[in-house]
């Protein structure tokens, strides 16, 4: 691990933040809190703290001694100076004095020291950063250091690695006793560089910013050497399931979902990993013991439960296999809430169980997977779940991974403060949800992509022009999948169905709404013509219908298919009847699927736009059509009973409705501001 300290970008930071006014403590403490989060090495989100000792100025003019710490809620890789909210050093300090002080009391002391009372709550290790008499202050949870810190004999292993430049502290919980005990270490010994927390981090500090970081990055390099000199691990047996991942994962996702009891979450977005060193993991013969053994900082507990869901290889045989991952399950659950019990009456009550459900899975042959409410949430246990698997091979490699047990597990997983990590984020009314729109790229796709993404959906944007589709899904997030399909192409359908869920976990909601007009008279249409009209306006659906309902059939959690139909399809206008009729015998193939899947829980609904600026209606079509009727371009957009133009948006809003009406199946609904011609009758 190389320092990334850069001298000219530091001083041009510094530069740059004093314009605004802030101090160049703040700036360079800013700046290398940025260089240890960007590093998953290091810190993976929101985990890890900074600080630093300075000073500010009150309302009468003094200079008071603060300690800007990490503030809750605050990310290290994305920190800004209002993320190191300034506490008075004083009144900190003072506590040290105490014999015992409660949480709710040392963070109620903290925000009261807060020279900003509505700063975000000071990190639950501010006291340890108050106590320590140095300058600059860096907390990570290094992979390298958690490989040596869960060892069984972490404490000598270190001493002969790093002499007296570190000092150990065993394992505590954060707050007021571990910030006494370190700090008590700490005094005792001159010239510490470092302080080891047994099964949790390190902790390094200096005079200036750049020393407290580069003694971090050293004292991590240190381990980093040791343990590339370890032998590696005898590979691991090469399973090839036979099952692909986009097969298996709508299957685990229905499992979980049938799994969960009714106040539990049932909609999960799946992050699959399964790289080269993933795959070492799950496919050792000793996996599920040492999926037993828990988590490398008692921290990722919040993240990923205590262990992950242990499935076998996925066979030839799916069905039986599902068979077996609801067992599995089952047990998990029964295992977690035995777990609860246990450890709830330990602590003397007062606890309330979380939802007993993984938040990893691990499976032979296919990977670890991370689940979330959605994507971001799966990405971080995913994310979480692979950094526990490098620390614990590696572990494995140096001796043996020895992580916390369950009781200081359990205290860091219950514990209000750590709750508090996770925030309390409003849901979206499709959150969990996983959302197909095809011709996404288009002007009604794209606009009814961002309606979804507002829900809370997880998007996938289907569309034949790669940048139309690279752009509408960068307008939501950079979560959300663009894939160039050519809906007339089943295989090409497949694969994109496919590619989603090997991404998000499954389907849940297709907006079938690719499309396109090919206009003449009927009596003189070329039969190619027309056949290429059908093939896009009605056999391109039942190529996205035939796949979604493949997978929500797996799934066995219900669906949604929408259409984008056509005002045409109930009310012809001249010199687009290719279109209408494909669109007419789209209308049955709604009710057909309807019919044929409201026993699976699918709900398949049309949506009937007519007049919306589009591909299909183009500005020049517009001005021509209107200059026809003799009216300005205006009042034929608006010419319905509304008398209100039609928009991309209006049609969006329509399908998001139609996702969420949960009685609704087999119906048209219109969206052309009132046309007496064109009502379903
Ligand atoms: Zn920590």
């Amino acid at each position: 691990m190389k320092s990334l300290w850069d001298e000219p970008a530091a001083r041009a930071m510094v530069k740059a933040y004093a314009a605004e006014g802030v101090g160049e403590d703040i700036a360079l403490r800013t700046y290398s809190a940025r260089l240890l989060g960007a590093d998953p090495r290091l810190v993976l989100h929101g985990g890890g703290n900074t600080s630093v000792k300075t000073s500010a100025g009150d309302l009468y003019g003094e200079e008071i001694a603060v300690l800007c710490v990490k503030g809750s809620g605050w990310d290290l890789a994305a920190i800004e100076p209002a993320g190191h909210p300034a506490v008075r050093l004083a009144p900190l300090l003072r506590l040290r004095a105490l014999e015992a002080l409660s949480d709710e009391d040392m963070v109620n002391a903290q925000r009261q020291s807060l020279l900003q009372s509505l700063s975000p709550t000071p990190s639950v290790e501010t006291l340890l950063h108050a106590f320590i008499g140095e300058k600059f202050i860096d907390h990570t949870h290094a992979v390298a250091l958690l490989v040596l810190a869960n060892q069984p004999d972490a404490g000598a292993l270190i001493a002969r690695l790093y002499g007296r430049r570190v000092a150990c502290v065993a394992y505590v919980m954060p707050g007021f006793d571990l910030a006494k005990r370190a700090a008590a270490i700490f005094d005792a010994q001159v010239g510490l560089e470092g302080l080891v927390l047994l099964n949790h981090g390190l902790f390094t500090f200096g005079a200036t910013a750049r020393q407290s970081y580069e003694r971090m990055i050293d004292l991590v390099s240190v381990a980093e050497d040791y343990l590339a000199a370890r032998p590696p691990l005898a590979p691991a047996p090469r399973r090839s399931t036979g099952a692909p991942a986009a097969e298996v994962l709508p299957l685990l996702r229905g499992v979980l979902s049938q799994g969960a009891q009714a106040s539990w979450p049932s909609r999960w977005v799946l992050d699959l990993r399964a790289d080269h060193e993933v795959m070492r993991l799950v496919d050792d013969a000793r996996l599920a013991e040492w999926a037993a053994r828990g988590v490398a900082t008692p921290d990722h507990v919040i993240r990923t439960k205590r262990y992950p869901l242990v499935l076998g290889e996925p066979g030839g045989d799916l069905r039986g296999w599902r068979d077996k991952a609801r067992a599995a399950l089952a047990a998990y659950i029964a295992d977690y809430q035995d777990y609860f019990s246990r450890n709830a009456a330990r602590a003397g009550g007062g606890k309330t169980q979380l939802d007993p459900l993984p938040r990893v899975v691990a499976i032979s042959g296919v990977g670890l997977i991370g689940i979330g409410r959605n994507a971001a949430e799966a990405a971080i246990a995913a994310d979480v779940a692979q950094s526990w698997a490098t620390t614990l091979l590696a572990a494995e490699r140096a001796g043996r991974f020895t992580p916390l047990g369950e009781a200081d597990t359990f205290d860091m997983e219950y514990w209000s403060l750590e709750q508090a990590k996770l925030g309390k984020s409003a849901r979206g009314r499709l959150e969990g949800c996983v959302a197909v729109i095809t011709g996404g790229g288009g002007a009604i796709g794209a606009a009814t992509a961002q309606a979804f993404a507002r829900e809370g959906a997880q998007i996938a944007i289907l569309d034949n022009s790669e940048g139309a589709a690279v752009t509408a899904a960068q307008a939501i997030d950079a979560r959300a999948l663009a894939l160039v399909c050519d809906v007339t192409d089943p295989a090409s359908v497949e694969d994109a169905f496919a590619a989603v869920c090997r991404r998000f976990g499954g389907v849940d909601v297709v907006v079938s709404n690719a499309g396109a007009a090919t206009t003449g008279m009927i009596a003189d249409l070329p039969a190619a013509d027309l056949r290429a009209s059908f093939e896009l306006n009605f056999f391109a659906h039942q190529a996205v219908a035939q796949a979604a309902v493949r997978i929500m059939r797996a799934q066995n959690m219900g669906g949604v298919l929408l259409f984008n139909a056509s005002k045409q399809a109930l009310n012809p206008g001249a010199d687009f009847g290719a279109y209408g009729a494909a669109k007419a015998a789209l209308l049955a193939l709604v009710r057909q699927y309807a019919l044929e899947h409201g026993a699976d829980g699918i709900r398949v609904n049309a949506v009937n736009p007519d007049r919306i600026r589009s591909g299909l209606l183009t500005k020049a079509m517009i001005a021509s059509r209107a200059a026809a009727r003799g009216v300005d371009e205006a009042t034929y957009m608006a010419g319905n009973l509304l008398g209100e133009e039609v928009t991309a948006e209006d049609v969006a809003q329509a399908f998001v409705f139609a996702a969420l009406m949960r009685r609704t199946t087999g119906a048209v609904i219109t969206v052309d501001g009132g046309n007496v011609a064109a009502m379903v009758r």
